[in-house]
């Protein structure tokens, strides 16, 4: 398949719920976003985490990461208790990541990864972001989509914390189309 004929990525700001959004529709018809090893390494180089190959066992970890993330900020954003496996595995990534941050000249922060341990270092990096922004170490909050087949957990930033929808193009849009056609359907009816 080409690059093309994949569901393309769901692009945040913020890294860990970024990894998150590569299942979307966790509540409906779930759509995986890195169906391939090759895929989440495109993902990777899009958030600074260049890796030269990922084995279909390095993708099978990462997901689980993902997933464990998931659970846990889900926990955090509804107040209920962080489960205990989803915890082990966010700490076990971030234990075993040997990611060094290197400072540009321009004032950038790079990542340099291992050459054997790339998928590692990059899902160390994905864990330690998760703690950061799990934890509230990170100013904002997090909170879970209102659409009810998405329930992504994302990182909301804005002023106010009132952010709905984890993607304003995606989830946000839906729910304003429906509603419109909700109204138009209320004033066009006549038996309504
Ligand atoms: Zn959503």
């Amino acid at each position: 398949m080409r690059a093309a004929e994949f569901p393309e990525f769901r692009l945040g700001n913020v890294l860990a719920t970024s990894f998150t959004a590569t299942l979307t529709e966790r509540c409906g018809d779930a759509v995986e976003r890195i169906p391939t090893p090759g895929r989440l390494v495109d993902w990777l180089a899009v958030y600074g985490l260049a890796v030269d190959s990922c084995s279909p066992a390095q993708l099978a970890v990462a997901r689980e990461l993902r997933e464990s993330i998931h659970a846990a900020a889900t926990a955090a954003a509804t107040g209920d208790a962080m489960p205990v496996s989803a915890l082990q595995v966010v700490n076990d990534r971030s234990a075993r990541g040997r990611a060094v941050a290197v400072l540009t000249p321009e004032g950038k922060r790079l990542w340099r990864l291992g050459s054997t341990s790339g998928v590692a270092d990059a899902l160390g990096v994905i864990a330690a972001d998760a703690i950061d922004v799990i934890s509230g170490e990170r100013d904002g909050r997090l909170a879970l989509c209102a659409s009810p087949t998405c329930r992504a957990a994302f990182f909301d930033t804005s002023r106010s914390r009132t952010r709905r929808w984890c993607d304003m193009n995606t989830c946000g849009n839906r729910e304003k189309k429906a509603r419109f056609h909700a109204n138009r359907q209320k004033t066009t009816d006549p038996a309504g």
